[in-house]
């Protein structure tokens, strides 16, 4: 029996413009050092050609800038008009040991002036034991609920976390009513499997028609297939890590292609970068250097996007990604397990959000 594909386009809107979605969201990573320089102005920043930019509170508490962004706020010190989201780097501090008081993030969060934050967060790992792991859902169902309550008129996402749909259901049946979307978390440590990835973005997207958002989800497999299961938006920052380690994201594959110093020309492109650069220029010990290449690989990262959101915007995201499957058996791989994930049952409505929330 023909079922209704499970993936869809939405309309974000926020205070500086609207998300057409299907989209990703570059990373800014404010303590790397090209950072400063995109500031400047003088070269084409990610926040000039993305819909919106998203940055860690972990990037922007240590940073020379931080002042600038609660005075001034993180759209002016960016020099942007568009939307920026504000993530409270939960899964960073995790890795530090370090836990922010909730109610401080959204106070920044607020100075900040961003159109969307997310929730303070305490991710899971795969090795965890049971104890520890139901102590921080408690504490993330409780950060999310209490910033909730706290919130004004900032977009406010919520947190979700969960290592099997059914810990996905439990926790999601705790958070508060009125989120205007949903981050799903605790995805990087199991993010090459597939399998996972799929089951715990079925299970959210079965229980809310609100906005969801895939945290650290940013190979292209994954893309196709989570944009398939209804995933709205993603968060990247593979395009400047790539550069860094001299990386170029092939427009064909959508590989990353190593060695770039082994090679005697680079694959044909049609991003404004390569219109004017080429090889040598990309090879350079600069930051200069790193900076053009990172834009080419998000200007590679974007288009696919935009094709993602054509394709489904006529009922053909299907047809497309198998098309791309053709050139990389890893996207055509996750697609058929997204795929089988979609089939299977889904849980009964939840999610208690007004989805017809004024502005969407
Ligand atoms: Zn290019």
């Amino acid at each position: 029996m023909a079922q209704d594909p499970p993936y869809r386009c939405s309309h974000i809107r926020t205070t500086h413009g609207t998300i057409d979605t299907p989209a990703l969201i570059p990373v800014v990573a404010a303590s790397y050092g090209i950072w400063d320089r995109w500031m400047e102005g003088a070269h084409p920043a990610p926040w000039d050609v993305s819909q919106a930019v998203l940055l860690s509170l972990y990037h922007i508490l240590p940073y020379a800038h931080r002042d600038e962004v609660f005075s001034k706020g993180i759209h002016a010190t960016l020099g942007t008009s568009r939307p920026v989201w504000i993530d409270s780097g939960g899964f960073q501090y995790m890795k530090k040991g370090v836990e922010l008081d909730p109610l401080e993030v959204l106070s920044y969060q607020h100075k900040s002036g961003c159109d969307i934050g997310v929730t303070f967060d305490y991710p899971l790992t795969p090795a965890l034991a049971q104890d520890e792991r139901e102590r921080r859902l408690d504490r993330s169902v409780s950060a999310a609920n209490e910033m909730l309550a706290h919130n004004t008129d900032m977009a406010l996402y919520g947190a979700v976390h969960g290592s099997t749909p059914e810990e996905i259901t439990a926790y999601t049946t705790r958070l508060d009513t009125g989120f205007d979307g949903f981050g799903i978390g605790s995805l990087v440590p199991r993010k090459n499997s597939h399998e996972h990835l799929t089951s715990i973005i079925h299970a959210v997207r079965s229980q809310t028609d609100d906005p969801l958002h895939a945290f650290g989800i940013t190979g292209f497999p994954a893309l196709f297939a989570l944009s398939y299961l209804g995933v709205d938006t993603f968060d990247s920052w593979t395009y400047v890590v790539a550069a860094a380690y001299k990386e170029y994201v092939h427009p064909l594959t959508l590989s990353r292609q190593k060695n770039l110093r082994s090679l005697h020309a680079l694959p044909a492109c049609e991003c404004p970068i390569c219109a004017e650069h080429g090889l040598a220029d990309f090879l350079q010990p600069t930051s200069e250097s790193e900076m053009l290449l990172a834009m080419h690989n998000l200007y590679v990262f974007l288009d696919e996007m935009a094709n993602i959101r054509e394709a489904a915007s006529h009922g053909e995201l299907e047809a497309y990604i198998l098309s791309r499957g053709e050139q990389n058996a890893r996207i055509l791989r996750a697609f058929k397990i997204a795929k089988k994930t979609s089939s299977l049952p889904a849980t009964r409505p939840l999610l208690r959000g007004d989805r017809h929330r004024a502005g969407r």
